[in-house]
C-alpha cells in the first residue's frame, strides 16, 4: 500500500521488519524483492509522487566551487522514483576490471568481484526495461550491429562494447501499481527521515526519527535497516546523526563522505572522418525487443593496465551545438530552444559558450537556412522521443560534412579528499545542510588525455580521418574544468571496503560496527568505473536483497503502534 505520512499521528512508532529509505531504483528494487520474498517492508520516501518544491528545497546546499560542481538540489529529485524521475536511461555493466586492486590507482579495489555481481545484472537489466543482459555488439542483435568506423580495427580500444537504453524507465511510476497492491509493502511518502537513533553501545540502530510535510514526527523501528537516499543524502545523514557516536553512524574512522566521485565526461575534439558518410554509423540499432542499443569505443583493460590509466569511453558525437560554425540547421535548432531544456540537460548541451545576441543571429540563420533536415528533425523528436513510449536516446544528427566530435566518460579515481560534508545553513526540519568540496585528481586528467592520444594515433594510422583537439582544448585540464563533475552520479561516499579502516560498509553493504544498518545505491561503490551506475545500483540492490533474506526472519509484519496501541496491522 502507498500511504501519505501526513496519516501518521504524532509520536506513532511504526513498526517494521525491514525499513528501507528512500524511494528511488535502489529503494523499490529492495522494497519489491523482498516483499516478494514474504517480508514485511516499510519503504519510507521524503518526497510525494510526483517532484515538489517543498521536497526539493530539502535537497538544498552549498558548493565549495560552483564552476565545478552544480548546486546539490540540481540532479537530484526527491519524490517516489527519485532521480530516474529525470535521467537518462543509459544502461551499461560495470567491467571485470572496475572491481580489482588496480596498483597505479590508490584505493581501488572492491572486497567482492565482478563474478558476485555479475549474477544480478540480468535482474538489474528487467527492471531497467533494457532488454535481454547481452553487451556485446555481435550477439545483442542478429547478424551483429552496424560497424562504427567502417574499417577501424584500434589497437588500444574495444569497439565491440555496447550500451543499451531504458525506456528510461521511471521507477516510481512504472513499480507503483505494483508497490500498492502488496500487501506486504507500506510506502510512505512525504517521511523524511531525519535521525538515525542508534543504542547507547552504538552497535545497532534503534529508531529513525521520521518528519512529514507538517512536520509531524513520528519514529519507526525496525530489525534491519537500509539507506537508499543517495550517494550525497546518505553522508549526510549517516554525519547528522551524532549524538551517541559524537563523529556521526558508522564514521568512527573519519571516511563517511570522502572518496565522493563522479565522472570526468564532456565532449572533446574533432574528427574529421575520411570519406563519404556511409563511412560512419554513430547511431543506434534496435534489438529485437525494441531496445536501443548503440556501440562505444572503450579503452582496453590491458591498456589501462600497461598505462596507468583509469577506466574510460568514448562515443561518436555531433559538433559542438554551441559552435554555428556546424552550419546544421537541427543544432541550431536546439541552441534557439535552450530556455525550453530543463537545467540538467540545458547544461551539457549548449551552456559552453555565452549566448550573446551575434551567437542567436547565427544560429538562426543556420535554422532557416537549413530547413528541412530542422523540420525533419522536429518530427522525428516529436515522434520518437516526445510523444513515444520507449523513447529516442539522444540526439543524433549526421553531420553534412561528416566532421564530428567525441562525447567521453571516463573514471575518476578515489580521492580521500573529494568530499561532502555538513554545511553551516540547516533545513526546515533544523539539519545541517549538504556541503560538496568535489575535486579532480592528476589522474582523473591524464585519463582523458592519454586515452584521447591513443585514439588519435590510432585513427592515423589506419587512415580512419583525423583526429584533433579545438582550440580551447590544447590543455585537457581546461577540458576537465569547463565540464566540471558529471551531474546525477553521486559515487563512493559511504564506500565498500574489506575492513573499517579502508571504507564504511562490507562486502554485504552492512555499515561496519553497526548490526543492522546497510547502505544500497552509489554510495557503496568502491571505485566509479566508465559505467553509468544504475544497473550496477539495481544489480548490487537485488544482491543485497537476497543477503537479506537469508539472514531475516520471517516474523513480524508492518504495523502502526499509537504509543501501546495497535492502529492498524497489515
Ligand atoms: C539528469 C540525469 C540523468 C541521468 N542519466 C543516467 C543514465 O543515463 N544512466 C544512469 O545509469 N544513471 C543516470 N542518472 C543517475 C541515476 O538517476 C541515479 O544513479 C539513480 O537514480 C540513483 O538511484 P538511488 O535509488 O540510489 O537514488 P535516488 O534516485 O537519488 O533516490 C533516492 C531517494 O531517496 C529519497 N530521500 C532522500 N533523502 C531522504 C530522507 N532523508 N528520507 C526519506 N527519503 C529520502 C529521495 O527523495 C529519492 O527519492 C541520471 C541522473 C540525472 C539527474
Amino acid at each position: 500500500m502507498i500511504q501519505d505520512a501526513g496519516e501518521i499521528v504524532r509520536d506513532a512508532i511504526v513498526h517494521a521488519e525491514i525499513c528501507i529509505v528512500g524511494g528511488g531504483p535502489a529503494g523499490i528494487t529492495l522494497a519489491m524483492t523482498l516483499a516478494r520474498a514474504g517480508h514485511g517492508v516499510l519503504l519510507l520516501e521524503s518526497g510525494d509522487l510526483g517532484a515538489r518544491d517543498e521536497a526539493q528545497d530539502l535537497n538544498a546546499g552549498e558548493v565549495a566551487d560552483e564552476s565545478l560542481h552544480s548546486p546539490p538540489d540540481k540532479y537530484r529529485q526527491r519524490c517516489l522514483g527519485g532521480a530516474t524521475s529525470i535521467w537518462g536511461g543509459r544502461c551499461v555493466p560495470f567491467d571485470p576490471i572496475d572491481f580489482k586492486a588496480r596498483p597505479w590507482i590508490d584505493h581501488s579495489g572492491w572486497p567482492i568481484g565482478y563474478d558476485e555481481v555479475e549474477p544480478y545484472y540480468a535482474g538489474a537489466n528487467a527492471l531497467c526495461e533494457a532488454g535481454e543482459f547481452e553487451y556485446d555488439a555481435r550477439l545483442a542483435i542478429q547478424g551483429g550491429m552496424r560497424p562504427l568506423l567502417r574499417g577501424f580495427t584500434p589497437r588500444h580500444f574495444d569497439l565491440n562494447g555496447i550500451e543499451r537504453f531504458s525506456c528510461p524507465t521511471n521507477f516510481g511510476r512504472r513499480y507503483e501499481a505494483g508497490l500498492r497492491a502488496a500487501g506486504n509493502v507500506r510506502v510512505l511518502l512525504r517521511a523524511t527521515v531525519t535521525h538515525l537513533q542508534s543504542s547507547r553501545d552504538g552497535s545497532r540502530i534503534e529508531s529513525l526519527h521520521v518528519r512529514n510535510v507538517r512536520d509531524i514526527g513520528f519514529s519507526v523501528t525496525a530489525d534491519q535497516f537500509v539507506l537508499a537516499i543517495g550517494g550525497i543524502e546518505t553522508p549526510r545523514l549517516m554525519l547528522t546523526s551524532n549524538d551517541v557516536q559524537t563523529n556521526g553512524i558508522g564514521n568512527a574512522n573519519d571516511l563517511v563522505g570522502r572518496f565522493y566521485m563522479c565522472h570526468i565526461a564532456g565532449t572533446i575534439g574533432s574528427l574529421q572522418v575520411n570519406g563519404g558518410s556511409d563511412q560512419v554509423w554513430h547511431g543506434y540499432d534496435v534489438a529485437p525487443d525494441g531496445t536501443y542499443c548503440r556501440r562505444r569505443i572503450a579503452l582496453r583493460p590491458d591498456v589501462q593496465s600497461a598505462m596507468g590509466l583509469g577506466n574510460a569511453v568514448f562515443r561518436l558525437h555531433h559538433p559542438r551545438i554551441a559552435d554555428p560554425r556546424h552550419r546544421t540547421g537541427p543544432l541550431s535548432a536546439i541552441f534557439l530552444a535552450q530556455k525550453f531544456i530543463s537545467y540538467e540537460y540545458a547544461k551539457r548541451l549548449v551552456s559552453d559558450v555565452p549566448p550573446t545576441p551575434a551567437l542567436w543571429m547565427r544560429h538562426g540563420l543556420n535554422a532557416v537556412s537549413d530547413p528541412i533536415s530542422t523540420v525533419r528533425f522536429l518530427g522525428h523528436w516529436l515522434r520518437d522521443r516526445t510523444l513515444a513510449e520507449r523513447k529516442f536516446p539522444s540526439i543524433i544528427i549526421r553531420p553534412r560534412t561528416n566532421l564530428f566530435s567525441l562525447d567521453f566518460h571516463a573514471e575518476q579515481v578515489p580521492n580521500p579528499g573529494s568530499r561532502i560534508t555538513l554545511g553551516s545553513a540547516v533545513d526546515i526540519f533544523g539539519n545541517r545542510q549538504v556541503r560538496i568540496d568535489w575535486h579532480y585528481t592528476r589522474q582523473d586528467v591524464e585519463t582523458v588525455a592519454r586515452s584521447f592520444d591513443l585514439l588519435r594515433d590510432d585513427i592515423a594510422r589506419q587512415a580512419i580521418g583525423n583526429l584533433s583537439l579545438a582550440a580551447g582544448e590544447r590543455d585537457i585540464e581546461d577540458v576537465v574544468r569547463r565540464d566540471g563533475a558529471y551531474g546525477g552520479h553521486h559515487i563512493g561516499t559511504a564506500r565498500m571496503a574489506a575492513s573499517a579502516a579502508s571504507g564504511v560498509i562490507d562486502r554485504d553493504c552492512k555499515v561496519f560496527g553497526i548490526n543492522n544498518l546497510y547502505v544500497a545505491g552509489s554510495a557503496a561503490f568502491s571505485t566509479s568505473s566508465q559505467a553509468n551506475p544504475t544497473l550496477t545500483i539495481v544489480a548490487l540492490a537485488l544482491r543485497l536483497a537476497h543477503h537479506l533474506n537469508s539472514i531475516v526472519n520471517r516474523t513480524s509484519n508492518v504495523r502502526v503502534t499509537e504509543q501501546s496501541m495497535v492502529v492498524s496491522e497489515l
